[in-house]
């Protein structure tokens, strides 16, 4: 069973410093909870008060994620996640203070994070958050890093990480015969290792963050699972540079084929393509592979393009014969610059 905190801070609750170590807590914890355990109180409904508001702040401060989310947010910790995401998207920026022990409330600094909250709320919930009763269960995010031959195919990752899981004692319901369960602290859940397999899309960026769900942490009194989201990060490449969904790739291009036209071979990620030059194709010239770019994310057979920049090449040696020709076209230039002028 889980109950509101309305005490002043969670470290106040345990009678910890917010610098406590993770040991220093679990000790305060277990001295309390020893103390005011409804088997050692029976019938003491004060106890029984205490014993559940200091088990649901262990809860928070005795795990380290939670615990984090707790001194960023304060009493706000459970949408640390939907408020990251609100960051994200708007690109600004909120900062916190948790409670001071005058009231325990989180004090907002800049931005009007109150009535952002609120709608953020209306919208997914179709209502102001309930204070009791189910509660959807905490998202995950895990960083996973691809190649870009990863990103351009998209492929799969075996993922461990602790999540919640419902306690086996007392079978999820935070109680054990009449009194608050000692194994998960009356929370009905524990925190268990787990692995899964997880898809990662074809045409992934940077920055991009991949939604499975359900997959997340169980839900609170019935309420639906969490979501597990991956963030994405794709390595640099040594051959091609991405930008969006184009690709773009340096092609060497001989002067002779550069000037009177010819063919190359233009490497994508599928293998090498050849690529017609036109007659007096510039250095640093683009020329666009239509569709050989990266695939876009979500939108199935769609791609982008790809672009060889081209870079002429200078020979690095001459025989007497090709130097007699290039000797030529320089005579033959200056003769059409003359003309020009004369
Ligand atoms: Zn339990």
């Amino acid at each position: 069973m889980m109950v509101r905190v309305m005490a002043s801070n969670l470290y106040d609750v345990l009678g910890v410093s917010r610098t406590a170590s993770d040991k220093e807590i679990r000790t305060a914890y277990r001295k309390l909870a020893r103390k005011f355990h409804p088997d050692v109180n029976p019938g003491d409904k004060a106890a029984e008060a205490r014993f559940k508001e200091i088990a649901a702040a262990y809860e928070v401060v005795g795990d380290e994620d939670n615990r984090k989310k707790y001194d960023k947010y304060g009493d706000q910790w459970e949408h640390a996640d939907q408020i990251e995401e609100m960051q994200r998207q708007r690109g600004g920026s909120w900062s916190f203070t948790t409670g001071n022990g005058a009231g325990g409330d989180a004090d907002f600094g800049g931005g009007d994070f109150g009535s952002i909250f609120e709608n953020l709320f209306r919208r997914d919930r179709g209502g102001p958050r309930r204070q009791r009763g189910p509660r959807p269960g905490q998202n995950i995010e895990t960083p996973i890093q691809v190649s870009l031959e990863e990103a351009y195919r998209g492929t799969t990752r075996m993922l461990q990480f602790d999540s919640m899981q419902p306690c086996q004692t007392c079978k999820g319901t935070g109680e054990s015969s009449g009194a608050v369960c000692l194994t998960c602290g009356g929370a009905g859940q524990v925190s268990r290792p787990r692995r899964i397999e997880v898809k990662v899309p074809a045409g992934v960026a940077t920055g991009s963050r991949v939604r499975i769900a359900g997959e997340g942490h169980p839900g609170i009194g019935g309420g639906p699972k969490g979501d597990l989201y991956l963030q994405v990060t794709v390595a640099g490449h040594p051959r091609f540079e991405r930008k969006g969904d184009d690709l773009y790739v340096d092609v060497d291009v001989p002067v002779v084929d550069a000037v009177l036209g010819g063919e190359v071979e233009v490497p994508t990620i599928d293998g090498r393509v050849a690529l017609r030059i036109k007659e007096l194709t510039q250095n640093g010239a683009s020329i666009r592979l239509a569709g050989k770019g990266m695939p876009k994310l979500g939108k199935s057979g769609e791609r982008g393009d790809m672009y060889a920049r081209i870079r002429v090449q200078v020979p690095r040696s001459l025989t007497d014969e090709q130097r007699a020709l290039f000797e030529q076209m320089r005579g033959s230039a200056a003769e059409a610059v003359s003309a020009k002028e004369g």
